[in-house]
């Protein structure tokens, strides 16, 4: 497994901690938890001291260097709870997925998505990007949180690898393209409709909910 560089925002971790992250968030973060034995461990750390390290009132002074010093605080790993992966889903896509294999819509230019849930909060969907094939270039009028779950892609921000997410949010556009070898496959959420540049994909768009 490569190493993995790009992790949960440490504020949407205590979200997800504290229950508060809409539905889409909460399984990309769960997902990732699954993949990423750092944010793992942060996590049940948290569990076990009630985040008080964490969500301290000294501010962000604190809050920088928390996750470090956290870290440094585990003398030893925390017992790591069994992973149920299954080809590139972890077990909280799985459940999205109702156990099954997803069942891929074409959006265009061999990129296909499913849509797993929609609600006023916020949307879940798996992607599958080609090799080499980029997503039309789009901006976001919210929060966009991907996680790689297969292959790669790249954009501005860097490299992203399977475990690796991304958080974009309303003043980032990026164009993300897949890296050779496998297809990339994301799990990305959203919280509003992403803004594309472009006329024929901002045409789709009420069609296939992006
Ligand atoms: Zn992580």
């Amino acid at each position: 497994m490569t190493t993995i560089r790009h992790h949960i925002p440490d504020t949407m971790l205590d979200a997800y901690r504290a229950g508060t992250l809409p539905h889409a968030f909460g399984v990309v973060v769960a997902a990732h938890l699954s993949l990423c034995d750092q944010c793992r461990a942060l996590q049940e750390a948290g569990d076990m001291i009630g985040g008080a390290l964490l969500q301290d009132s000294a501010g962000s002074a604190l809050r920088a260097d928390a996750r470090e010093r956290m870290m440094a605080a585990l003398d030893a790993p925390p017992p790591r709870p069994p992973l149920r992966v299954s080809g590139p889903f972890p077990s909280a896509v799985m459940d999205e997925l109702d156990g099954k294999p997803p069942r891929w819509r074409m959006l265009g230019g061999g990129i296909r998505q499913q849509l797993l849930s929609a609600d006023s909060e916020g949307a879940l969907r798996l992607l599958y990007i080609p090799p080499g094939k980029a997503v039309p270039e789009h901006g976001h009028r919210g929060q966009e949180l991907t996680l790689v779950l297969q292959g790669s892609f790249s954009d501005a921000a860097g490299a992203f690898h399977r475990g690796d997410v991304e958080a974009a949010h309303d003043e980032i556009d990026h164009q993300p393209v897949a890296g050779p070898g496998e297809p990339c496959i994301c799990l990305a959420a959203t919280d509003a409709p992403l803004r594309f540049h472009a006329l024929i994909p901002r045409l789709l768009q009420p069609i296939f909910r992006i």
